[in-house]
């Protein structure tokens, strides 16, 4: 297993996952990978213009991180810009901002599903039938509903 890493938030999917410069074929092309999560980081700070540690704090890392993960996006944009390469968007680490979490009864486990795919047949970790929609996330960053707070 590789070491577990801290989710990051994206309140983003792009419209499109591969851009190219026009008229020359793909295979002809070198391309460079930009995640979704460094994508997210050049909307926040180039487009939204939104300082570094507020961003940071919307996608759920440290100040620190932030600036790798933009530094790395925008050194890969400037290289595909200069040198006519393509542009791939893929996953990263990250957990959409605007998906539906479940929560199973019985074992207490919560998972996340994407819009768009149905309920779920059954919970992945215990294979119960007992679990139910959780409490949306509000999009806000880092709050925590209070677990001492269950009803019960
Ligand atoms: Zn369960």
């Amino acid at each position: 297993m590789p070491r577990p890493v801290r989710c990051r938030r994206v309140g983003l999917s792009p419209a499109c996952m591969y851009f190219k410069p026009a008229g020359i074929p793909v295979r002809h092309l070198r391309e460079r990978v930009v995640s979704m999560d460094e994508l997210e980081a050049l909307r926040l700070a180039d487009l939204e213009g939104i300082y570094h540690e507020q961003a940071a704090d919307r996608m759920g890392v440290s100040r620190r991180t932030f600036g790798r993960i933009i530094e790395s996006a925008r050194r890969k944009v400037a290289d595909a810009l200069i040198h006519g390469m393509a542009l791939r968007i893929e996953g990263g680490v990250v957990q959409m901002a605007d998906q539906r979490t479940f929560r199973c009864g019985d074992c207490t486990h919560e998972w996340h599903v994407p819009f768009g795919t149905g309920r779920p047949a059954e919970c992945p970790q215990c294979h119960g039938q007992n679990f139910h929609r959780a409490a949306e996330e509000r999009g806000q960053g880092r709050r925590r509903g209070n677990r001492a707070n269950e009803r019960g």
